[in-house]
């Protein structure tokens, strides 16, 4: 009897132990689980937030591309044009968001980084004013309610004095294009010296101008390939920034033929960000409310060059500038 009474109690008590240790593998279990959920829960939370600030990030990394850097100017001697090789058109994808604000809600957060992936954003540009045409560029942007950025010669600046106040005034930018234009005196010696020196005159006179104090330039002849990295740093290191373009409408080569300044435009349009350059001539402003429809069209909004919410854009895709 005691025998058989030790033995019911041994398996009673094994039967109770293998409850014990079923409850415990079970608690495991579930407690395993549950911390699975919350670190997978988590890491989906931060990869959604990280890929919520989308191209922000890759604008300063990024940099657009070039595509023709043959800036527009019949005094370049067929000696200078032998190395002028273009540079090769990719896409930029850049994108950037003017309108960003620092209060945002995550919600509002993620909605603007959708609205930014999908965003297109063109820049138009007028280099080698001001002159007899600017006044008619203005109205047409004025028309359509949009602003551009202005590259100007220093050198024409007191004449169009008036033209000048105007762009400004009405919420253009005005950038910067050397004094000279001349090739020879800005880029002959090899050296950035002179470069620097014309670019700082001319920002000098803008300012005693206008009151207005621009660091944003436009290297005549596009800053390929004359400009290597040592110019570069000088450039960086003088305070500038520097744009080259996306888009060549080659408006300069087509006198008489704003049709063909229009199809080189729409040729070249692609990118999510682009930077048309154009020139202040009498075909561009012919041909200037087409390629503003036909920018509309294709869905892109226009913005103007704002020093807080630089987008790198030159040949070297140098971030520096
Ligand atoms: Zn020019």
């Amino acid at each position: 009897m005691e025998r058989s009474n030790e033995t019911r109690i041994e398996r009673a008590q094994q039967v109770k132990k293998k409850r014990r240790r079923l409850i415990l593998t079970i608690n495991l279990v579930l407690i395993s689980a549950i911390a699975i959920t919350t670190v997978l829960s988590m890491k989906i939370r931060q990869e959604q937030s990280s890929s919520a600030m989308p191209k922000l990030a890759a604008v300063n990394a990024k940099q657009p591309q070039s595509i023709d850097p043959a800036d527009p100017h019949k005094q370049v001697t067929k000696k200078d044009q032998v190395g002028n090789k273009e540079p090769e058109n990719r896409d930029p994808s850049d994108s950037h968001n003017e309108k960003s604000s620092g209060e945002d809600t995550k919600a509002s957060q993620a909605a603007s980084a959708a609205a930014l992936q999908k965003a297109k954003v063109v820049y138009l540009t007028f280099d080698d004013g001001p002159n007899q045409y600017t006044d008619q560029i203005l109205d047409i942007l004025s028309k359509n309610d949009i602003h551009a950025t202005f590259f100007m010669i220093g050198s024409q600046l007191r004449d169009e004095k008036s033209s000048v106040e105007r762009l400004i005034h009405e919420g253009h930018y005005a950038g910067l294009h050397s004094m000279s234009h001349s090739y020879s005196k800005l880029y002959k010696s090899g050296g950035s010296d002179h470069f620097i020196q014309e670019f700082k005159q001319e920002q000098a006179l803008l300012y005693k101008l206008t009151g207005v104090k621009s660091s944003l330039i436009r290297a005549p002849y596009g800053s390929a390939p004359q400009i290597g990295y040592n110019f570069r740093t000088a450039i960086y290191e003088a305070g500038f920034k520097m744009w080259d373009w996306t888009v060549d409408s080659k408006d300069w080569s087509y006198e008489g033929k704003p049709a063909k300044v229009i199809e080189q435009v729409k040729r070249q349009i692609h990118r999510k960000q682009e930077v048309i350059l154009m020139h202040e001539k009498k075909q561009t402003v012919q041909a200037l409310p087409q390629i503003i429809a036909y920018l509309q069209h294709q869905g892109y909004s226009f913005a103007v060059y704002k020093p807080d919410h630089h987008v790198v854009v030159n040949f070297g895709k140098d971030i520096r500038l």
